[in-house]
């Protein structure tokens, strides 16, 4: 019996002679793995469906518990993302962030709505590169299960906006008067009293304010703001890549290439 699913496709392989093993994220069944059929003929109508970041209805059938996709059509499509390099790069690095929260029938219909915002935003060119990446992060970081608490300082309750820095590895934020004064270390240390490994991040009210904005925001709202700072973007930034890390416990090669492409972009600017 021929069923349908609509997904947004996050990974294509060649397989066999001229099909292709597509790796999909729909908002029902969560990662999905499906063999598209003469995907890669140049005679197969599933050929300009079956490209990447496209998000598809796809027809498919079972056989010994593999799905096979023999037809399908396009609810929209990306592929203006391939246009510039940084903004490839960065679609590649949040769908390998997207790969490694989402599991195979476990459904994700926010992680596939906030993908499609940021895949919005990059091809339109709607928001800056670096803000729809910290928005992505936190957001990855939020529906993992590491939400940080950033209400008030979680040792001495004050609800100060500067001078605070992020305890990344504890999911909190921490007042500068409370790391000088009743830890006596100095904000800049590697280790904490345990001797584990303790990473601190300043902030400023600027960044404090957006982090907390975006992780309460609702996913159509998520990225509706603007850090006229540059400061402030850089350390929302920088926050928001070594807090979902840090969580994760890994790097993404993709980011790797991301960072590249904006050095050299920089570079020629
Ligand atoms: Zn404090």
């Amino acid at each position: 019996m021929k069923k349908a699913i609509d997904g947004l496709i996050l990974r294509e392989r060649p397989s066999g002679e001229s099909d292709k093993l597509l790796t999909l994220l729909s908002a029902e069944e969560g990662r999905i793995t499906v063999i598209a059929k003469g995907a890669r003929s140049s005679r197969s109508k599933l050929l300009s469906v079956c490209q990447m970041y496209n998000y598809v209805n796809l027809e498919y059938y079972e056989k010994n518990e593999l799905r096979f996709g023999s037809a399908g059509s396009v609810n929209e499509n990306f592929f203006r993302i391939s246009d510039d390099l940084e903004g490839a790069s960065l679609a590649a690095y949040l769908s390998e962030i997207t790969l490694e929260i989402t599991g195979e029938g476990v459904p994700a219909p926010d992680i596939l709505r906030m993908l499609l915002n940021c895949l919005y935003c990059i091809r339109e060119n709607k928001k800056p590169r670096q803000q729809i990446k910290a928005v992505f992060e936190l957001f990855a970081a939020s529906v993992s299960g590491f939400s940080p608490d950033l209400n008030a300082c979680a040792e001495c309750g004050c609800v100060a906006s500067e001078d605070v820095w992020l305890d990344v590895m504890n999911g909190r934020i921490l007042c500068g008067e409370c790391l000088r004064g009743h830890r006596g270390v100095d904000p800049s240390f590697e280790e904490d009293e345990y001797r584990a490994r303790s990473i601190l991040l300043p902030m400023d009210a600027n960044a404090l304010a957006t982090m907390r904005y975006v992780l309460s925001a609702p996913i159509a709202r998520a990225l509706s703001f603007r850090v006229n700072d540059s400061e402030s973007m850089a350390r929302l930034e920088r926050a928001a890549e070594v807090y979902l890390l840090n969580h994760l416990e890994r790097s993404f090669p993709t980011l790797d290439f991301y960072r590249s492409v904006k050095k050299f972009d920089q570079g020629i600017n």
